[in-house]
């Protein structure tokens, strides 16, 4: 299925920087570099997201984790360019095609540009399916009103998104004339997910897809998301709060803390072998079946208010590991292995001084 319209393929980089984009950013479908996004706040600049640098690897899913205000959802709308005013988003996103591997910078696009971007090449879901659709139109005419749009082939396009609602264990004819408010939150969830894919995107952002659902029902839309990847060839972005959640579907974890990514590496490193404190209070902080509920250890205080952000390492307030240097200076980037960094002052210290019963293997 394709796009009726000449296609224009966006502005691109010089010639000169692709090659070295190429070497910065090895597998990488869209790469951050230095991502910010800030907003005047109480009569000051207030970073929501701070310097964030970080990979989608093409075919990966990347579980992004952080408390509710963290910046997640920020990340998700920065490399869409689609931060809402008067918030300002600087660095660079820049996205790799498939078809001839240039990369564009999302955030340099025209308004022209950028729409076909969003949505054809990189998509995104919203948590709440509900707030997400037009109450008034059954959901066969989001999927005219999307395909429509974007000047694609309605007919083809209608046999895709069947395709896609039963790829996602969804009967068409049923969806199709249903409005929203008709189906169970799973239901219209699953429906939403289809209608991100209806534009054959390469790239899909997720942000907190699964958080109105139950148990049973986020678990089984995990399941369907994995094959949905394959079978589409996506590379996803997963945001939540919720670790364990993510942490069995994810090829990699991102841990933000207070608008910055605090450690990023392999799900079984982060699950298994974090050297950062502020995921290892997280890890502490699940509750499982063997760990009575009284042994479970919120994590003590508050994240910074974004006008208020403390100077040094962000969590240095919460730390039990914070020395004057973390209250200070900005914690440099650790290697701990391959393709597993963190960013604090004393990684070595972190595995003996913050012990959990989690699945830590060697400390
Ligand atoms: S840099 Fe310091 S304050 Fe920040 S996480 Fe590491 S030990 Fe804690």
């Amino acid at each position: 299925m394709t796009n009726q319209t000449t296609q224009r393929r966006p502005q691109q980089l010089e010639d000169s920087d692709v090659q070295q984009a190429r070497n910065d950013t090895p597998n990488a479908i869209v790469a951050v570099r230095n991502g910010s996004v800030t907003y005047d706040l109480e009569n000051r600049d207030a970073m929501v997201l701070d310097d964030v640098s970080i990979d989608l690897k093409r075919g990966e899913i990347l579980g992004v984790v952080g408390e509710s205000g963290s910046g997640k959802s920020m990340l998700a709308n920065a490399m869409m360019d689609a931060v809402e005013e008067p918030g300002i988003t600087t660095g660079s996103v820049r996205y790799y095609p498939e078809s001839d591997g240039n990369p564009v910078n999302v955030l340099e696009l025209s308004r022209g540009e950028l729409q076909s971007v969003r949505w054809e090449e990189i998509s995104m879901v919203f948590q709440g399916a509900l707030s997400s659709f037009n109450p008034t139109m059954d959901i066969r005419g989001h999927f005219e009103e999307t395909l429509t749009a974007h000047d694609y082939d309605v007919e083809a396009g209608m046999k895709r998104a069947r395709q896609l609602l039963s790829d996602l264990h969804l009967d068409p004819d049923r969806i199709l004339e249903s409005y929203a408010h008709e189906l169970s939150g799973g239901m219209s969830q699953r429906a939403l997910i289809a209608l991100s894919l209806i534009l054959e995107p390469t790239v899909l952002l997720m942000d907190e897809p699964t958080a109105a659902l139950d148990l049973l029902m986020q678990r089984s839309i995990l399941s369907l998301l994995d094959d949905i990847k394959e079978k589409y060839e996506l590379s996803i972005l997963f945001i939540t709060h919720d670790l364990p959640l993510v942490a069995g579907l994810a090829d990699r974890l991102a841990i933000l803390y207070a608008f910055e990514i605090a450690e990023v590496g392999p799900s079984e490193e982060i699950i298994g072998n974090s050297h950062h404190p502020y995921t290892r209070a997280l890890l502490k902080a699940v509750p499982t079946l063997e760990t009575p509920p009284a042994s479970m250890e919120p994590i003590e205080g508050t994240a910074p208010n974004p006008a208020h952000t403390p100077a040094g390492c962000h969590y240095a307030p919460r730390c039990p590991l914070a020395t004057d240097a973390c209250r200070t200076e900005t914690p440099p980037w650790d290697d701990v292995n391959p393709g597993h960094r963190t960013a604090c002052f004393h990684p070595e210290k972190v595995p003996e001084a913050i012990r959990f019963d989690g699945g830590e293997n060697g400390s």
